[in-house]
């Protein structure tokens, strides 16, 4: 198995400097506690406190799995798999390509996949490479970030409701791409109006971005965000 965690860590990429937020770059060393290997678990035996990291081959093998008292708290693809692969060849090539169309077009991983992309590539560092949890920090850190602090709901938000956000991770990786402010469509602008401006009532985003409330209502990123900010400010 391939040491991804040996690789000493890089210099900051100058597309990061310029987000104003501190980019987790490099995934935390962790280590199969049985074969040494990269590990691709961490799970946390609830009883003790205890946490514990394996590789795909010893990952369900502890005793502690029986007892129903271990759950997986994080997990990370490893840098020989295909999308790490795909990720590390050039972006011009057809296996990155096929890679950004499978993520970003067809969602194969769903809104987290394409968040992760772009992210990716306008932070010139590989997410894919990261632990779940450690990218899903960067992703609110992110919002945050290009909300300017508006979208504060966003630290509260259950991890499903915040990748709806993947339009503002979209224009950031278009303004990179082409230097220019990006071309979104309808309810791409919806979504992003609402997480700058998470005060203002469907009538008034409606408003703001030339569209109806029926229209909206109807676009399931939108509509789940606004369920998922709810949800956040019960807590
Ligand atoms: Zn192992």
């Amino acid at each position: 198995m391939l040491a991804v965690d040996s690789q000493e860590p890089r210099p900051i990429p100058p597309f990061v400097q310029s987000f104003h937020f501190p980019v987790i770059l490099q995934p935390e060393n962790l280590f199969c506690e049985v074969c040494q290997a990269a590990a691709r678990v961490e799970v946390l035996v609830a009883s003790t406190g205890a946490k514990h990291a394996y590789c795909d081959d010893h990952y369900d093998a502890p005793a502690t799995f029986v007892s129903g008292d271990c759950r997986i708290v994080r997990s990370r693809l490893l840098a020989n798999c295909a999308v790490n692969r795909a990720m590390a060849a050039p972006e011009s090539s057809e296996e990155h390509q096929r890679l950004r169309r499978d993520l970003c077009e067809t969602r194969h991983l769903g809104e987290l996949g394409a968040c992760r992309y772009y992210l990716s590539i306008s932070t010139g560092s590989n997410q894919f490479t990261l632990w779940s949890d450690e990218f899903e920090r960067n992703a609110r850190e992110f919002v945050l970030a290009e909300t300017s602090g508006a979208a504060e709901f966003v630290k509260q938000i259950e991890s499903w409701a915040l990748y709806l956000a993947v339009p503002l991770f979209k224009a950031a990786y278009l303004k990179v791409r082409t230097g220019e402010m990006p071309r979104l469509s309808r309810p791409e602008e919806a979504v992003i109006a609402l997480l700058r401006h998470p005060d203002c009532s469907d009538e008034q985003i409606a408003e703001r971005i030339g569209t109806t409330v029926k229209q909206l209502r109807r676009n399931g990123n939108y509509s789940g965000l606004r369920t998922g900010m709810k949800r956040a400010e019960l807590q």
